[in-house]
């Protein structure tokens, strides 16, 4: 009997009535004779209130605590859903993370996923029963709740599938599959009917969070057949293979933005050997992870640096440097959180050049100034000013010939 995990997300749950479509969806899957796991998301909005809630009450709040309040969200999804199962006819139940379990490590916030025992979760499904699993969550070694990471709800379903040796893992969400762009800010976007498991890590990881992007790792490494489809429609959506499963090679097969990021500069830097050393093991120290950076060629014997970090620990960030002006010897701290970072990612970068100057290109076309850059084997990214993004985006998709036909020509041609 073929065994799938089907994950909904916020938005598929973000009232009773769409609680109720997710049930139908559930049920049409386990008529059809399958034996089906579902994982959920809290309702939309829901985990940004009570993650408001911490911080409101104290920024630097303890992390275990923040992990209890935030996992609620998804207990109440869990109950809601088995409910709605249950009023179709449907047996089911609902699973908190530490009822399986799921077993993390104590990263609180950002816990790993260790180990999963599928048993209770298989002898539920042989019995006919559908197990309703609280994404998002699970139990730290010492029995606390643990939560993975925003967007870690992918993670659940992707560890889970692999946990169950499911046949399949299928992401419902509020788009209809992988998309050249964000669909939201490019109406012009093209659906990919495939893409590769390296191009969807890349893209996951610089910003586009259809996917996040453990949960590809995951699906990379224990081979788990992900597709991601639409919530709301019937239709196909994408399945994400192995590139030799590709059959269009594009050399740009999307872009992604992430504002998540914040800049900064160190004016003046004495430029001597170890200075980059002592700059970023102290960051390191306190957790602050360093994304983008440049060093200027040096002059009178100084630098400026200029690195990008994520934009919820520029607080931290500055301590430190503050902290370590002395040791450090540079002239001046300026810190600009109002930056975007734009990447082009595709895996035809490899055999192809000229992928970073079209984008540079394309981008001083349009009058945009491009802060930092930097580079890996299938990506290329940029930081530019936040008030750039639409315009960039679209820019850049135009410039890769990526640009699908206008959303009612489209509308259109799908009838
Ligand atoms: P869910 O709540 O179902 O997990 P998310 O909001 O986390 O949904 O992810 C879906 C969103 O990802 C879409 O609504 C879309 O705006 C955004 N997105 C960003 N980049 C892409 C892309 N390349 N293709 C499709 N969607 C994308
Ligand atoms: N509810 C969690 C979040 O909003 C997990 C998820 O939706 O994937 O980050
Ligand atoms: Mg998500």
């Amino acid at each position: 009997m073929p065994r799938i995990v089907m994950k909904f997300g916020g938005t598929s749950v973000a009232d009773l009535d769409r609680i109720r479509n997710v049930a139908n969806r559930v049920k049409r899957e386990h008529d059809a004779g399958n034996e089906v796991a579902v994982v959920v998301s809290a309702m939309s909005g829901t985990t940004n209130q009570l993650v408001k809630w911490c911080t409101d009450l104290d920024p630097l709040h303890d992390p275990r605590e923040y992990d209890a309040v935030v996992a609620t969200g998804e207990q109440v999804t869990i109950g809601l859903l088995a409910i709605a199962l249950q009023k179709l006819g449907v047996p089911a139940r609902s699973w908190q993370g530490w009822q399986i379990p799921i077993r993390t490590d104590d990263a609180h916030g950002k816990a790993r996923v260790d180990s999963i025992d599928g048993s209770a979760l298989i002898a539920s499904m042989q019995k006919g029963e559908v197990p309703v699993v609280a994404g998002f969550q699970g139990v730290a070694p010492d029995g606390r709740v643990t939560t993975l990471g925003r967007g870690g709800s992918d993670l659940s379903a992707v560890a889970l599938a692999a946990a169950l040796k499911a046949d399949r893992c299928d992401i419902y969400t509020d788009v209809d599959g992988v998309y050249t762009t964000d669909p939201r800010i490019v109406p012009r976007a093209r659906k990919l009917d495939r893409i590769s498991f390296e191009e969807m890590l890349e893209l996951a990881s610089v910003g586009a969070k259809v996917l996040q992007t453990r949960s590809v790792e995951m699906a990379l490494k224990q081979r788990v057949r992900v597709q991601v489809v639409s919530s709301f429609e019937d239709k196909p959506g994408t399945l994400v293979v192995d590139e030799d499963e590709i059959v269009e090679k594009l050399i740009v097969s999307g872009i992604a933005y992430s504002a998540d990021d914040a800049k900064v500069t160190l004016r003046r830097v004495p430029d001597r050997p170890g200075v980059a050393a002592s700059l970023f093991g102290p960051l390191a120290e306190a957790n602050v992870n360093v994304d983008m950076i440049v060093q200027n060629i040096g002059a009178d014997g100084t630098t400026d640096m200029t690195f990008t970090v994520n934009r919820t620990d520029l607080p931290r960030a500055k301590e430190v440097l503050d902290a370590a002006k002395g040791s450090l010897g540079y002239e001046s701290l300026q810190t600009d959180p109002n930056v975007v970072k734009i990447s082009v990612v595709g895996i035809g970068m490899r055999s192809h050049a000229g992928v970073a100057s079209t984008m540079f290109r394309a981008l001083s076309e349009k009058g945009i100034n491009i802060q930092v850059i930097s580079t890996s084997e299938i990506k290329v990214s940029v930081l530019v000013a936040s008030e750039y993004k639409e315009l960039a985006v679209r820019a850049l998709h135009t410039a890769y010939g990526l640009d699908g036909p206008e959303p009612a020509a489209k509308a259109a041609e799908e009838g």
